[in-house]
Formats: structure tokens, sequence, C-alpha cells
């Protein structure tokens, strides 16, 4: 069953959220980083078995594998709107099955159908 207009809209309106929430919350990563970079430099660094320092390491790589996560995040919801306006939006790229609609109300950047996302991973 193909999209309505109605439901392509509503999917452009969260789509455009979604990026702006995810725009927002690489700034905030993009802060934290750089604070924990700082707070780093500061700290005694000539001794690694300081425990404030491997804490600050942890929260780094945490901080670093969140705003790769948003920065594939922000491709996806990109490519999701670019297919928006080629027609092409809600088409699985794999099979080329329609994607179900609710499975798009949750995750309106799903480039897969469920059924090619849980072969894929
Ligand atoms: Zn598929």
């Amino acid at each position: 069953m193909p999209l309505t207009d109605a439901a392509l809209a509503r999917f452009r309106v969260s789509l455009s959220q979604a990026r702006d929430d995810t725009v927002r919350l690489m700034a905030g990563l993009g802060d934290d980083i750089r604070l924990i970079v700082d707070a780093r430099q500061d700290s005694n660094s000539d001794d690694e078995h300081d425990p404030e320092g491997s804490t600050l390491a942890f929260e780094r790589s945490q901080s670093d594998a969140l705003l790769q996560q948003s920065r594939q995040r922000l491709a996806d919801i990109d490519a999701a709107l670019g297919r928006l306006d080629d027609g092409s939006f809600g088409v699985c790229e794999r099979c080329g099955r329609p994607i179900a609609e609710a499975r798009l109300e949750a995750r309106p950047y799903a480039r897969l159908c469920i059924d090619c996302a849980s072969l894929v991973g």
C-alpha cells in the first residue's frame, strides 16, 4: 500500500525534527568531548594509573561512540529526506519492497524493511 501524501508530509516533519535533535545532540557531544579533553590535559598525565584519568578516557570513548552514531543517524535522515524529494521514500533499499508504515512511524529514517534489517543485523 503506497504512502499517502498526508503520511509523507508527516514523515517529512518528523524527519526534520529528528534532524534538529540529532544536530543539537552532536553539538552537545562536541562540547562534552572538548571539556573532557581539557579536563584530561589538566590532570596529572604522567600517572597512567590515575583512576580519574581512566574515567575520563571511558567518558571520552562513550561520547565518541555516541557522536559516531549521531553522524550515522544524520546521514540516514538526510538520505531519507532525499528519498522524500525523489519519490522513493518508504521503499526498502535492499529488496525494493515497501517498508511497513508502522516501522516508518518509529524510524522514519529506516533504509530497510524489517525483513532485510533483521537479515543485515
Ligand atoms: Zn527489504
